[in-house]
């Protein structure tokens, strides 16, 4: 059955590799783009997840294209590194209010209609730095961290209406973001990874897809990583 689905941060990287996926399964497929372009063949709608009118404009848009959201992916981040003694504060905050309070915006925002439905699917990407903690990236590990509880929280008030919550926590995935990653700290962190090598963005669509889909009806609050063996058993 097609549903209606909304990937934040959807025009590249790990959100564009869910979109094809979900597209390919013949979903409803609506992606949010902040400062690039709309990736072709995909319905888009600009969205900042920072800014509340933006992300309500949005959702609005999607479900006036396509009906009320059935699976919404939370997948938009940024990184804003830098040690934490001369961090200053707004690289701390952008980057929890972006991957943190980003998230639980767009939760909150498709939830009044997912209840409604009795029904939906929520999936939230998250990172094994939330759980390993990350040298230069406190602000990061904290936002990926804080989406721990709100996965088992949204999971806890919504379990009775018949949506799952679940996140992702995708290892080292070639995209944009490790674009700047040292050569240092790439063997570093592959040295620590069973398979010796970094993820592909599909690779991480392939978990979400599951997650979303029938076959994973019985899985909520989960945290699912996706990344190699790197911080297995955290
Ligand atoms: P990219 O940098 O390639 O893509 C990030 C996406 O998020 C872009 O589409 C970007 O839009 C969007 N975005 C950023 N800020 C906002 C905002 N305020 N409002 C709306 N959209 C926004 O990164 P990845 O694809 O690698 O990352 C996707 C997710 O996966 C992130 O949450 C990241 O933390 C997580 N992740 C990535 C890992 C990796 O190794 N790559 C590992 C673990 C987790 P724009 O084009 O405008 O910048």
């Amino acid at each position: 059955m097609s549903r209606t689905v909304l990937i934040t941060g959807g025009n590249r990287g790990i959100g564009l590799a869910v979109a094809r996926a979900f597209s390919a399964d013949g979903d409803k497929v609506a992606v949010t783009h902040r400062t690039g372009e709309p990736p072709e063949g995909l319905f888009a709608v600009r969205c900042d997840v920072t800014d509340r009118d933006s992300a309500e404009r949005a959702v609005s848009e999607v479900e006036a294209q396509y009906g009320p959201v059935e699976v919404l992916v939370a997948n938009a981040g940024i990184t804003r590194d830098g040690l934490a003694p001369a961090m200053r504060d707004d690289d701390f905050e952008d980057v929890l209010q972006t991957n943190l309070v980003g998230a639980f915006r767009m939760a909150r925002l498709v939830a009044r209609s997912m209840i409604s439905a009795r029904r939906g699917r929520i999936v939230f990407m998250s990172s094994v730095m939330g759980f390993l903690g990350s040298p230069g990236q406190t602000n990061y590990a904290a936002s990926k961290a804080g989406l721990l509880g709100l996965t088992r929280s949204l999971a806890w008030e919504l379990g009775s209406r018949g949506i799952t919550v679940n996140m992702v926590t995708p290892g080292l995935i070639e995209t944009d973001m490790i674009r700047d990653v040292t050569d240092k700290r790439r063997d570093q962190l592959l040295s620590q990874t069973p398979l010796r090598r970094t993820g592909t963005p599909e690779e991480v669509a392939e978990v979400v897809r599951f997650l979303a889909s029938d076959g994973a009806s019985y899985v909520t609050g989960a945290a699912v990583p996706v990344g190699g063996g790197l911080a297995m058993g955290q």
